[in-house]
């Protein structure tokens, strides 16, 4: 693949072709190597789980444990047969992605309904964790969406609220709306992403604490969803962290056109 036309001195049509021939190359190139490490990640995320389940199936049939020692095996090949479980849907989810094979079902959806749905659900488990969840400001906002993905995408952004900050801490949710744009902010007094990380935690399976996300049963690939269902909607993310204050993700959707008012 390295092999790349010479481009002619002369500036004529071949010139320009030549040109675009080799930038198309180096386009193929990048997907490539993109292709390659994915399918490398994957496989070490999914190996990993298996290779607990095997180790513990293992010491549990190796001796003659007592019900309590089976409990503990039980519980800990199921916690990461949950785990696999989800990283293989998550994998699913971006591979039909990739392929163009999701389509948005887009009507006009009240964002600001959706995040106050997202905060009801997820109430009590921010309760049991301690965190204070709630709405501030929710101004009403129009989008053109998919109302299910876009859940999806707020869940995912809460979700990780949850799981980087401690006991203590207080995520909050505000809709606003301005320039006939819709911003979802989602702002959590959690650990904070290092300035050296914040460029990276959209990519597969990208981690800046592998540990936590661990613990927390992360799968490494919430956010590359979140980015493509928001790309799919023609609309942005942005990202403000402190390390050790906090994170506020944005998300920003065009508003809907109103209909005409009818005289
Ligand atoms: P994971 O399953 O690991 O949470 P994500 O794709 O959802 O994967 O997020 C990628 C990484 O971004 C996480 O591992 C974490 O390091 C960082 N991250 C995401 N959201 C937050 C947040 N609200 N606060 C701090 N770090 C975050």
């Amino acid at each position: 693949l390295n092999q790349r036309v010479l481009v002619p001195a002369a500036k004529d049509e071949v010139r320009d072709l030549s040109i675009i021939f080799n930038q198309m190359i180096a386009r193929l190139e990048r997907a490539f190597v993109q292709q390659r490490r994915l399918v490398a990640d994957a496989s070490h995320e999914l190996r990993t789980p298996v290779a607990v389940i095997r180790n513990m199936t293992e010491v549990a049939l190796s001796q003659s444990a007592n019900t309590e020692e089976y409990k503990n095996v039980l519980t800990e090949v199921n916690a990461e047969s949950e785990h696999l479980g989800h990283l293989i849907n998550d994998l699913l989810v971006l591979a039909r992605a990739d392929e163009g094979q999701i389509h948005l079902d887009c009507e006009p959806v009240r964002l600001d309904l959706l995040a106050f749905d997202v905060v009801d659900s997820l109430e009590v488990l921010a309760q049991e964790r301690q965190i204070a969840l709630h709405t501030q400001t929710l101004m009403p906002a129009t989008v053109l969406g998919d109302a299910a993905r876009l859940i999806q995408v707020i869940m995912s952004l809460v979700d990780n609220a949850l799981n980087y900050s401690n006991a203590g801490g207080e995520i909050t949710l505000s809709v606003e709306v301005h320039d006939a744009h819709a911003y979802l902010h989602v702002s959590d007094t959690g650990i904070g992403i290092d300035a050296k990380d914040i460029e990276h935690i959209f990519e597969r399976f990208y981690r800046a604490d592998p540990a936590r996300s661990k613990a927390v049963g992360g799968t490494g690939l919430g956010l590359s969803i979140v980015e493509w269902v928001v790309r799919a909607h023609k609309g942005a993310i942005e990202v403000r962290s402190t390390p050790g204050q906090g994170s506020t993700f944005t998300l920003i959707l065009p508003c809907a056109a109103l209909p005409p008012i009818e005289q």
